[in-house]
């Protein structure tokens, strides 16, 4: 399949204080770096979930793809456009093909605009000219399945998923070939979150569009999308097919976010397994690999060495950042992890 967006060796920086008082406080280095050296391809069609605890860097990726944020270094090819070095102008019949659903399915709508205007902003952004505003808002509340007096109302008469619906309405306005979506189920009720991941589906395969999907919903993870990355501290550290780390994780930090996952199936046993501490500070990165002061497998080496990508040797597609991989798998939601043997796989 060919690759839609194209991302290599992405780096994104923010500043922590101004320069003048950066000299003030003699500080070298005023910045964080949120997204390190992040490579990745979503192909026609697909849908790659990007997932992480908060401050991972997975909606910094987002808002640096739409324009939102600029990047330092790194190359965002979209259907074979580099489009890090255009200009603003120059972007926009690209970022007309991308649309963005953010995360507050309420509060990301304006307050003051009925939902007929909320529906054909996205032309007035783009200059696109429409002659029948009314039936252009009609056909796309038809496709997120709401009446057509909906039109008329406003976000405040709008609950959570009718709220949300029209989130990806707006979305799908200009036709879209990628849409990112931010948290797409969060805040709303677990049967709601299942109507919404179902229109979300159903929408792709009538439209074809390619869903980026930011989250940190294991379950949304495991229905909607055929690949997954898992990102820790601005880096990815396990990525492949959502069946493969499903069934066989291979970062131990994976190990536990999956472990950690409610089953939908009562029956099922969990082997929870708890991350010890919190998420290190961007500000001070630990030595070697970033996650051993939380790894229940952290050996000597790991706080010294950085570890480099490594590949399942079953699975070309299937990559990972850890000195002792795992070779675990689950049965029946009891996953089943193995000794350690130092430098080598676990076996
Ligand atoms: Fe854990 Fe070491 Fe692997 Fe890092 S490299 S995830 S500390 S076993």
């Amino acid at each position: 399949m060919t690759a839609l967006l194209r991302v290599e060796d992405l780096r994104v920086r923010f500043r922590t204080m101004g320069p003048l008082k950066a000299l003030a406080t003699g500080t070298k280095a005023p910045f964080i770096d949120a997204v390190c050296g992040v490579s990745f391809e979503i192909r026609k069609g697909e849908t790659l979930a990007l997932v992480g605890e908060s401050g991972s860097g997975k909606s910094t990726i987002a808002r640096t793809i739409i324009g939102l944020q600029r990047a330092v270094s790194g190359s965002i090819c979209f259907d074979g456009q580099e489009i890090e070095e255009l200009s603003g102008t120059e972007r926009k019949p690209y970022l007309r093909r991308m649309a963005m659903m953010f995360q507050d399915p309420v509060g990301s709508l304006s307050p003051r605009l009925t939902v007929r205007s909320l529906l054909t902003e996205p032309f007035r952004i783009h200059g696109i000219k429409r002659r029948d505003a009314g039936g252009e808002a009609e056909r796309l509340l038809r496709l997120v399945g709401l009446p057509a007096d909906f039109a008329r109302r406003y976000p405040h008469q709008l609950s959570g998923g009718q709220a949300r619906r029209i989130g990806i309405a707006r979305a799908l306005a200009l036709n879209p070939d990628l849409i990112i979506a931010d948290e797409p189920t969060a805040g709303l009720d677990v049967s709601v979150q299942g109507e919404v991941l179902n229109l979300l589906a159903r929408l792709q395969d009538e439209l074809g569009m390619a869903i980026l999907i930011i989250t940190h919903n294991l379950n949304v993870v495991r229905h909607m999308t055929d690949r997954m990355a898992i990102m820790y501290l601005g880096r990815f550290i396990e990525v492949g097919s959502t069946e493969r780390i499903f069934d066989q994780p291979r970062h131990p930090y994976t190990e536990a976010l999956l472990a950690a996952n409610p089953e939908p199936d009562p029956d099922a046993v969990l082997n929870r397994i708890e991350l010890k501490g919190e998420v290190p500070s961007l500000l001070r990165r630990p030595s070697g690999c970033e996650f051993h002061t939380r790894c229940r497998y952290a050996q000597d080496l790991c706080s010294r060495v950085f570890p480099e990508p490594s590949t399942n040797p079953n699975d070309a597609e299937h990559n990972f950042r850890c000195h002792f991989p795992l070779k675990g798998e689950i049965v029946s939601g009891l996953m089943l992890s193995h000794p350690v043997s130092v430098g080598t796989e676990r076996s």
